[in-house]
């Protein structure tokens, strides 16, 4: 069986050196580029610890991309960065499996016409950690009984964007579910953002700091009662599994799938 040539964009990077070792240990996948602005040059066997690979980081251009011809691009690089890389694969025949977040409504109806032009599959997810799917949609079926919601996501302290990805996903899920929104009320805020961000009549606290990776907690209440659902990616290797299904997936699609709960 021929394997999937897979290049990686933000490989030198903490989520992309764990999806070069995923690409590397995952028969039927294999690692044909890596693409990042830092370690340029370095080869990527040295920089994940590993034998000489005979791969060095580029930077990600047309022309680099075109010399390795990889099937798949997968991106987890930055909300600046991401963009001009997802055209860049489409343009050179190249479908995106996308992690990067921070990527606006806007962004994404791009993206969907930039994949309809291209004629190829693309899948973009705000988490690849199955647990974090069944976590949205478990939130979204409570929605439908217990219409009051918060979210509290919390992150490390090198994530740049708030709320994550993940959160706004979950407010949308539910707010497609729900019956009823809930009743708004006045409040005095002694300091400003003291409620958190609101999106969709729901509140979402994010939180970072150093020794967390990828936690959220969906919290509903109801008369007398509140139900928790709470989601801990205690390691970056618990979204592996998610991209690798995507990878595979992403050959046999048309056009643009947002969110890894559709793959399964
Ligand atoms: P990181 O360690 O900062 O890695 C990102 C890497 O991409 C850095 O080396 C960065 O270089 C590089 N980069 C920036 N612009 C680039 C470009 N134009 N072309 C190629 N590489 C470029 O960040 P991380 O922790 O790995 O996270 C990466 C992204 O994945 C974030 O958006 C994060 O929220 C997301 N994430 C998603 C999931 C998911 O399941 N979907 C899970 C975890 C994380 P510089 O340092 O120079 O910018």
């Amino acid at each position: 069986m021929e394997k999937i040539s897979v290049a990686v964009s933000g490989a030198y990077g903490r989520m992309g050196q764990e999806v070069c070792r995923a690409v590397l240990e995952e028969e039927g996948l294999e690692l044909s580029g890596v693409f990042d602005r830092q370690g340029l040059g370095k080869n990527i066997g040295m920089v994940l610890g590993r034998q000489d690979l005979k791969i060095s980081i580029t930077e990600l251009t047309d022309e680099s991309l075109k010399k390795i011809k990889p099937e798949v691009l997968v991106d987890f690089t930055t909300p600046m960065a991401v963009m001009q890389n997802i055209e860049i694969a489409l343009r050179c025949g190249v479908r995106p499996v996308v992690g990067t977040t921070g990527i606006t409504e806007t962004d994404l109806s791009n993206v969907g016409k930039w994949v309809e032009k291209s004629g190829l599959g693309a899948i973009i997810a705000p988490n690849f950690a199955l647990g974090a799917v069944l976590m949205m949609k478990f939130a979204a079926m409570a929605s439908r009984y217990l219409p009051q919601v918060e979210i509290i996501e919390l992150h490390h302290d090198k994530k740049i964007d708030a709320p994550s990805g993940t959160a706004l996903k979950t407010a949308e899920m539910i707010t497609a579910e729900r019956k009823e929104e809930p009743v708004e009320r006045d409040e005095l805020l002694k300091l400003p953002g003291a409620r958190g961000a609101r999106q969709n009549k729901i509140h979402i606290h994010s939180i970072r700091l150093n020794g967390l990776v990828a936690h959220q907690e969906v919290i509903f209440g109801g008369p007398g009662q509140t139900l928790t659902i709470r989601h801990d990616s205690l390691d970056r290797s618990s979204f592996m599994p998610g991209v690798v299904l995507a990878i595979k997936e992403v050959l046999k699609i048309d056009g643009l799938v947002y969110g890894l709960e559709k793959l399964l």
